[in-house]
């Protein structure tokens, strides 16, 4: 199988991205945030390893896209994941898309601040970073591996300041978990972002349960929520719709107070359809 894969969530209906090509230089993730999804569908998800001869594979199916593609990284796991200190492929994979100087639009998300190691690369690509946030509070519980959130503020200013467009990815939205961090999050990084996307946590059997482990005293009121009142969309089970309305209408209505313009991922909520292209990406086209 290809290693650059048309980006095709489980042919959801709900998904509201435009084309694009999906990349993973590896395989699982050592993030280990435990709602992670893709734990469910990846064998030995949180043991991640490169994937095999990735950079000469790769250089050949670059030549196959056709000009001007959108490639994200990444989908199923973090490019600028621990591992990537050592194996450095993204960086690698940067690095011959100007090499080679191919016309592609290259779409970076992250949990981590080792992404301001490759600014002086991305500042000659046309590109934009999404950097995602959920919690100052549970950083340690939710996404272990991964950079702290105040480092990530800091790598998005750096970005910005570089002249990057800018993401915030807040994602997933836990009711009564990070829920209340949500304008705490947006008002520090207001300044360096300039657009955001957000969504409420969708759970799979095994992200469920590593959450209502973690927080015991939330588990009666998730496993509610989740396994009784939700609802089951494109495999994954999802919050009460009202409920769903009312997190991201707060969110939107803060993100307006800020100025920024809004996006959410997945929920097929009619009222904040984005008439742009909701993962940011429009922001390439617009900054290059
Ligand atoms: S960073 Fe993304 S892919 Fe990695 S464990 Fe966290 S949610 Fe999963």
């Amino acid at each position: 199988m290809p290693y650059l894969q048309p980006f095709d969530p489980w042919k959801s209906p709900l998904c509201t991205c435009p084309p694009k090509y999906t990349l993973n230089p590896y395989t699982g993730c050592g993030h280990r945030c435990i709602y992670c999804y893709a734990t469910s569908f990846i064998k030995n998800f949180y043991s991640p390893r490169p994937k095999k001869d990735f950079l000469k594979r790769i250089k050949k199916e670059l030549t196959k896209l056709p000009q001007g593609a959108l490639v994200s990284l990444s989908n199923s796991s973090d490019p600028y994941q621990p591992l990537e200190k050592n194996f450095q492929l993204t960086k690698k994979f940067l690095r011959l898309i100007q090499e080679l100087n191919l016309n592609l639009r290259v779409l970076i998300i992250t949990k981590s601040s080792l992404v301001e190691r490759d600014i002086s690369l991305l500042k000659n690509l046309r590109c934009a970073v999404s950097i995602t946030i959920t919690t100052f509070k549970y950083w340690k519980i939710l996404e272990p591996g991964s950079s702290p959130a105040e480092e990530r503020v800091e790598a998005l200013k750096k970005l910005k300041t570089a002249g990057i467009p800018t993401i915030l990815r807040l994602d997933p939205i836990i009711p009564e978990i990070n829920e209340t961090e949500v304008e705490e999050i947006i008002k520090k990084t207001a300044d360096f972002v300039d657009h955001l996307i957000t969504s409420t946590y969708k759970a799979k059997r095994d992200s469920l349960n590593r959450l209502v482990k973690a927080f015991p005293e939330k588990a009666k009121y998730l496993s509610f929520l989740y396994s009784k009142k939700g609802e089951k969309l494109s495999g994954s089970y999802y919050l009460p719709k009202e409920l769903r309305k009312r997190i991201i209408s707060r969110v939107y209505e803060i993100a307006k107070m800020y100025g920024l313009s809004f996006a959410t991922c997945r929920e097929g909520l009619k009222e904040f359809a984005f008439k742009e292209r909701c993962d940011g990406s429009f922001l390439i086209d617009r900054f290059f």
